[in-house]
């Protein structure tokens, strides 16, 4: 996706170990115009696939995974990184974050993940991918199916898109990242 990849190079930032700061326009400042085109193409990417919901994980997925609900006119469902006290029936999973270096809690209410949902993660970024083997893990306990994953960026230098490829899941990737090394972005 020509826009994103220019925007990248543009407004990223590369940080030691292999990490690239789009805060300006993804994950802290948002840019909605952007970002529709992204969910543009990630409709486009998915046409063809039974879905009939998005999921994602909170807080940075929320954003483009809404815009694919509004596009496909499909309920959009966030994992939640604290399980809530006032909520019962969750379905609860541990990922380990790739950013804070520690394992986490995310869940999600049985009401709003059920068998026989078919259903789309959406995230920001792929790394290792223990966010999208924490939401198949959700999944697959709710007796769901999991339709594909689209991600905004990754990074192909780690392993998270050949885990879940591997695993004969139908990934998408809308800018792929060959290297950051020397604090160069170098893009496929
Ligand atoms: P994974 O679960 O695939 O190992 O890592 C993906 C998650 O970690 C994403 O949801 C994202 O929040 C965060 N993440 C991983 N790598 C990066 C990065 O280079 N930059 C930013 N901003 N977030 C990242």
């Amino acid at each position: 996706m020509k826009e994103l990849k220019e925007r990248i190079l543009k407004d990223g930032k590369c940080f030691s170990g292999g990490i690239l700061k789009v805060d300006s326009f993804i994950n802290h400042q948002m840019d909605p115009i952007l970002m529709k085109s992204i969910a543009e193409e990630f409709v486009r990417r998915f046409d063809g696939t039974e879905i009939n919901k998005v999921i994602t994980v909170e807080a940075s997925g929320i954003a483009p995974a809404i815009m694919v609900g509004y596009l496909l006119g499909l309920p959009v469902v966030f994992a939640k990184k604290k399980q809530p006290s006032t909520m019962e029936n969750m379905l609860v999973t541990e990922v380990f974050s790739f950013t804070k270096n520690q394992p986490y809690t995310i869940c999600v209410s049985k009401d709003y993940l059920q068998p026989g949902d078919k259903v789309l993660f959406i995230d920001d970024f792929l790394a290792n991918g223990n966010a999208g083997k924490g939401i198949l893990d959700l999944v697959r306990q709710a007796g769901a199916e999991l339709a594909g994953m689209g991600f905004i960026i990754e990074k192909a230098f780690q392993e998270g898109g050949k885990l879940l490829r591997s695993s004969g899941i139908h990934i998408e990737s809308l800018a792929i990242i060959e290297s950051l090394d020397d604090c160069q972005i170098k893009l496929t």
